[in-house]
């Protein structure tokens, strides 16, 4: 069983920005700051290492057009994506997704 592929089935209610074939992009349940979303593909896969190169591929054009997103999410001043990959990083949910930051000043990260 998996959160996201839950939420990307609709058997979880989320609170969706943007949908494509490939991904979707939702509201954190969890704010860590003003604007909190999940960038998240619609397939399972945990993180970087299990990605095919089409995923790669998909993923790497997903994030050149994030810039067109950025008014709609709110983030016209500027915004932080942040990946966890693994227990050390502190990952809790084992389907890759991005976290995107933003509308507010964020602290200094390291
Ligand atoms: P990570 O710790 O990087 O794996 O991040 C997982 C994120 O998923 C956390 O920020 C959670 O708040 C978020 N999350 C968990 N369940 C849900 C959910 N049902 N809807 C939206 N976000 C969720």
């Amino acid at each position: 069983m998996c959160v996201f592929c839950d939420i990307i089935d609709g058997k979880i209610p989320s609170k969706k920005h943007f949908e494509n074939d490939d991904f979707i992009v939702i509201d954190d349940i969890s704010h860590k700051a003003k604007k909190h979303y999940l960038l998240i593909p619609k397939r399972h896969y945990a993180c970087f290492s299990e990605q095919t190169k089409e995923d790669c591929e998909k993923l790497a054009n997903m994030l050149m057009n994030l810039p067109n997103l950025q008014s709609s999410l709110g983030l016209e001043d500027g915004y932080r994506l942040i990946v966890n990959q693994g227990g050390n990083a502190g990952q809790s949910v084992m389907h890759l997704h991005i976290h995107i930051l933003g509308g507010e000043v964020l602290p200094i990260a390291p």
